[in-house]
């Protein structure tokens, strides 16, 4: 069966960017959220990112309008059980994800493919709870979504190898790359990053640099295009922190332990750019490191 409809569940940062590229790509869209004021708000935000698009001569103005023209809202979320793939991406909670699940199912073909987009929840233990686990998958796109290449696809223990082909098909159809990776905390990216991340905040906190030489090391002496310290703010101190409490619990490795400083960030408020306060103040112009 070749996917043809796409069903997103919620309409925040994550969902309005799956719902932006799989309409760019030719797919049917019908996405969903609890509060309508989120839905307007992706709705808008989709419209400015493809505009960018088309200002960058990326796509065409006739592109852009036939993605929009592709895109349906639904406040039912009923209404999903007509798509062929349904694309979980709502707050990261594992109550408010089972209970979606639990309202969807009865309402679902039985050949749809049903995935979530979570960040750190158990692919396994939420398609166990699911009546298709063989059907069900980890699919986890990077922030912004329209922009980042990278796709992990995550099998669950149970997942079917049909599944993990067809969503490979999928990723390839919308223009980015499958990265494989098991069902382990953090999965691969996460994994990996978020430890360099708590490293160098652990750099800052042991004063081996301030903020300015940390970042600075890593973007000329490591080639990376951001600082840890700069990525940090941008992706939030928060999500940081829970992602360390996650690799932390599941993994119980001491190397996983979140910096004391990273918590005081956290309990702070400054959660990074969007809090206005993070590694770097973004009250000004341009960001000046705090430390
Ligand atoms: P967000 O807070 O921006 O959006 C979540 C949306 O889900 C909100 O609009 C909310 O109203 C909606 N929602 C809550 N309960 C719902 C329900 N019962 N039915 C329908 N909609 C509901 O969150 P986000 O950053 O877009 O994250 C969404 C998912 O994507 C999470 O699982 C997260 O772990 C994952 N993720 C996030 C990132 C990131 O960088 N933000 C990256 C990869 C994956």
């Amino acid at each position: 069966m070749a996917i043809q409809s796409v069903g997103v569940i919620g309409a925040g940062q994550m969902g309005n960017g799956i719902a932006h590229v799989f309409a760019l790509a030719g797919y049917d869209v019908l996405m969903t959220d609890i509060s309508r004021d989120a839905m307007d708000k992706a709705l808008s935000l989709i419209d400015r990112n493809l505009e960018r698009q088309v200002s960058r001569e990326k796509i065409s103005a006739e592109d852009k309008a036939r993605a929009i023209g592709r895109i349906r809202t639904t406040m039912n979320l009923a209404d999903l059980g007509q798509c062929d793939l349904v694309i979980e991406a709502a707050t990261e909670r594992e109550t408010i994800k089972q209970a979606i699940f639990e309202d969807l199912l009865p309402h679902l073909k039985p050949e749809t493919i049903l995935a979530s987009n979570t960040s750190s929840i158990s692919i396994t233990r939420l398609a166990s709870r699911t009546d298709r686990p063989g059907r069900f998958i980890g699919v986890h796109f990077m922030n912004p979504v329209p922009v980042m290449q990278l796709v992990e696809l995550i099998r669950g223990i149970a997942t079917d190898e049909a599944t993990y082909r067809e969503l490979a098909d999928v990723v390839h159809r919308i223009g980015k790359t499958a990265a494989s990776a098991e069902d382990f905390p953090a999965f691969i990216v996460n994994r990996i990053l978020i430890p360099m991340i708590n490293e160098a905040v652990y750099t800052l906190y042991e004063g081996v640099g301030s903020v300015k030489s940390i970042d600075e090391s890593m973007k000329l002496g490591a080639n990376h295009p951001m600082g840890p310290l700069e990525l940090a703010d941008f992706i939030g101190l928060d999500t940081c922190l829970a992602i360390m409490n996650v690799l932390h619990d599941g993994l119980a490795d001491t190397k996983y332990r979140p910096c004391p400083l990273l918590v005081k960030y956290v309990e702070a408020g400054w959660l990074g750019r969007k809090t206005g306060r993070g590694f770097y103040d973004y009250s000004g112009e341009t960001p000046v490191p705090t430390r």
